[in-house]
């Protein structure tokens, strides 16, 4: 099968041809229809020192995807040919305290499809069947495939009451783009989104934020005057993980605020402790989406009349995988998605 195999401890992705994987007795095997590229997936490309750590070489990567189960493993119930799916990258144990409690999402064993196993930039992917997640027909295929980073953006959008609060988001990423407009979706008063990227703050506007700010040229406290806001913001969501986006946002955080943290800094973060000590702000980090409530929530959030298309900005077949991931080096694009069926 054609796989975007990384080949080498280097920069780069290469299109190869390499053996179908194999199903054990708990697995499904999808036939991949569409793909997307995470930010952790140009890590890889990159070889960052993350990447270098991590990655086992050669391996075939990718994990936002959708496809069609096309075999199914003797012990798997639940699951017939042709269902279509979406996967849960996030491959837990089953038997620590946490998977066995129902907290799957903090499970300390888990393993990353794409990451640590092979991905879904390839034809065909094998996954526990525990992992994998019936679509319902109103979400087609192109959507299917983003269910991944859309589930980070609601589990973090949601891990805190946002109906008719005002809300800061730091980071208009494809994730943080998301979570805006599902902040609106629910109920938000004003969402601030920042960011040093005009194209990506362009498409947070279209996508339903109240204001978005190029923090390089304008400042949240003139952004909070301009929307009457006295105290601050009720609820932060860091999805830049950038240093000064984090103290900025503390700093704007209104008393008895609430900050999620999705956002992974690279390296380590001083931050003034005064700010959330004396002004009580809780502190949460989000992990992964929840499993699998995050994605029953966003099937539903979905099916309820969320329009997330605008943040898919590019289509490409398979093939074209270097533009793909020229494109988004470049951080000139939404989300990139590739079709496996072409
Ligand atoms: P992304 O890298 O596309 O988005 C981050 C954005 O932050 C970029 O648009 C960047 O321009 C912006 N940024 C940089 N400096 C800034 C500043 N000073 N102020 C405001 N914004 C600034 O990433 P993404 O895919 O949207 O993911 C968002 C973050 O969440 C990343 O840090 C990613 O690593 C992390 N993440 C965490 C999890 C988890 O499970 N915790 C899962 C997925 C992604
Ligand atoms: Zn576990």
């Amino acid at each position: 099968m054609h796989a975007l195999v990384k080949s080498r401890a280097a920069p780069g992705i290469e299109l190869q041809d390499i053996p179908r994987p194999t199903v054990g007795p708990n697995d499904v095997m999808i036939r991949v229809k569409r793909t997307a590229i995470c930010g952790t997936d140009m890590h890889i490309y990159n070889w960052d020192g993350w990447a270098q750590r991590t990655i086992p070489v050669p391996m075939a990567v990718g994990h936002e995807y959708c496809g069609e189960i096309v075999e199914i493993g003797s012990e798997v119930s639940g699951f017939k040919l042709g269902d279509r799916v979406s996967g849960e990258g996030h491959i837990t144990c089953g038997h620590c305290r946490n998977c066995r409690a129902g907290r799957r999402h903090l499970c300390r064993n888990t393993v990353g499809v794409g990451v640590n196993r092979p991905g879904c930039f390839a034809e065909f992917v094998v996954i526990p069947a525990l992992n994998a997640f019936k679509l319902p027909d109103a979400i087609d295929d192109e959507i299917a495939a983003i269910l991944d980073p859309l589930g980070n953006a609601v589990h973090t959008a949601l891990a805190f009451d946002v109906v008719g609060e005002d809300v800061l988001i730091t980071g208009a990423g494809p994730i943080g783009i998301m979570a805006a407009a599902i902040v609106r979706f629910v109920g938000a008063r004003h969402v601030v989104i920042t960011d040093v990227n005009d194209y990506r703050l362009d498409l947070a506007r279209k996508m339903g934020a109240t204001l978005a700010l190029n923090v390089t040229r304008d400042s949240l406290d003139d952004a909070m005057k301009q929307l009457g806001m006295q105290e601050g913001f009720d609820v932060g969501l860091e999805m830049s993980g950038n240093a000064t986006a984090f103290r900025d946002l503390l700093r704007t955080m209104h008393h008895g605020g609430s900050v999620a943290l999705l956002g992974l800094p690279p390296n380590d973060v001083a931050i003034d402790w005064n700010e959330v000590i004396l002004k009580g702000l809780t502190l949460k980090g989000i992990y992964g989406r929840q499993m699998f409530e995050t994605w029953y929530k966003m099937a539903a959030i979905l099916q309820s009349g969320l329009n997330i298309r605008p943040i898919i900005t590019h289509r490409l077949p398979y093939t074209e995988f270097q533009h793909a991931f020229d494109v988004m080096g470049k951080g000139q694009s939404g989300k990139v998605v590739m079709d496996w069926t072409k």
